[in-house]
């Protein structure tokens, strides 16, 4: 057991792509736990794309991580002490401790994890956040058909993965769009999809010979060029599930916008969404998600990063297109895959 508790602060707010030195890592006291506490060992730390908007501190749907604090983060970890009645030393459980290897939470705002049921990282994935919000955007706002043509972007990416795969299981006709050959390569050949588009490349012509009967879903994670490309290919009664727009988020001045006269003109459903709106989906994803993830039908990717030191470095390298699947930290060992 370590004597002190590793943490990544926010030193600086970012301008444009983050760099390291926006980053403090320090060592601070392990913390004990209070009355209805756990001191939770983090085991894998999640790392996503919202996390550029909080250390920005511009005001949003959330409140911004300030100057000096712990990065906000979702973390799977282990039971070292308990004072709560339900949580016992080396349960596993899940919750939003931040970048930090250790932390004293009560243990109202942890869901503890059966290993057995499916390994723990995938809290953080497929059966976490990123799947939910796959499921909530394709059911409540791009409600795709059978025989439609659904376009996905950031399509091998922990949110593109699922909703692909998703829209494949309604019968349509899925069309990614991801950075570089072997990105695509296993958009289509492990995942299903029916065609991927590499971004780099001629993305207009592409879609033009991809989608030939024009895009009735658009599951928007990218922005930017991407979504220049895609939006005027969409059919009359269209549905551009607003989920992300990555491209976008080291933009020092903002860049001028698609014309929306045609969202008039084609009736389209352009609707926003966060994903936290739907917490009341959870339970009908995950029993749903979860037999298919245990049978391989779901199928998802990691990439783990070890050490919470080289955490600044994988983040950015997600604002880049570095990571090839759901982005993670490892903390420390894992028992459950021992
Ligand atoms: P990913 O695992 O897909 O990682 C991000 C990916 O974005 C990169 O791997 C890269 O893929 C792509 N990317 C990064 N920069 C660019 C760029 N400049 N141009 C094009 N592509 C880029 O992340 P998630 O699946 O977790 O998130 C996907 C999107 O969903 C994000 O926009 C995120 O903000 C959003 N989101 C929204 C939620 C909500 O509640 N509305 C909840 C969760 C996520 P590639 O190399 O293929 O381009």
């Amino acid at each position: 057991m370590p004597e002190t508790n590793r943490q990544v602060l926010l030193k600086r707010r970012p301008n444009g792509m983050p760099v390291p030195e926006d980053f403090a890592i320090v060592d601070a006291p392990l913390p004990e736990p209070g009355d209805g506490e756990v001191l939770l060992r983090g085991i894998y730390l999640s790392l996503d794309p919202y996390m550029r908007g909080r250390i920005s501190g511009q005001r949003s749907y959330a409140k911004p991580t300030e100057l000096g604090e712990v990065i906000e983060g979702r973390v799977v970890g282990q039971v070292v002490r308990s004072r709560h009645a339900e949580f016992h030393e080396g349960d596993h459980a899940f919750g939003g401790y931040g970048w930090q290897t250790h932390s004293a939470v009560p243990g109202a705002g942890l869901t503890k994890l059966d290993p057995k049921a499916a390994p723990i990282s995938t809290a953080l994935g497929i059966l976490g956040m990123p799947g939910l919000t796959a499921y909530a955007g394709l059911k409540t706002i791009g409600q795709p058909k059978s025989g439609e043509t659904v376009v996905i972007s950031a399509a091998s990416g922990a949110v593109g993965a699922v909703a692909g795969q998703l829209a494949k299981r309604e019968g349509c006709r899925v069309v990614g769009i991801a950075g570089g050959a072997d990105k695509c390569r296993y958009v289509t050949q492990e995942l299903g999809f029916d065609a991927c588009l590499d971004h780099r490349g001629h993305l207009d012509s592409a879609l033009e010979a991809a989608a030939p009967k024009g895009i009735d879903v658009y599951f928007e994670n990218v922005g930017g060029a991407v979504q220049h490309a895609v939006y005027p290919r969409l059919n009359d009664f269209g549905r551009m599930i607003m989920c992300g727009m990555i491209s976008e988020y080291n933009d020092v001045e903002p860049r001028p916008g698609p014309s929306l006269v045609a969202a008039v003109r084609k009736r389209l459903k352009i609707q926003g969404f966060i994903v936290s709106d739907h917490a009341a989906l959870r339970p009908e994803y995950l029993a749903m998600a979860a037999p298919l993830v245990r049978s391989g039908a779901l199928k998802y990717r990691e990439d783990v990063v070890d050490g919470i030191d080289n955490a600044p470095a994988a983040f950015i390298g997600l604002l880049q297109g570095k990571n090839f699947g759901k982005l993670i930290v490892k903390l420390g060992d894992d028992p459950s895959r021992a």
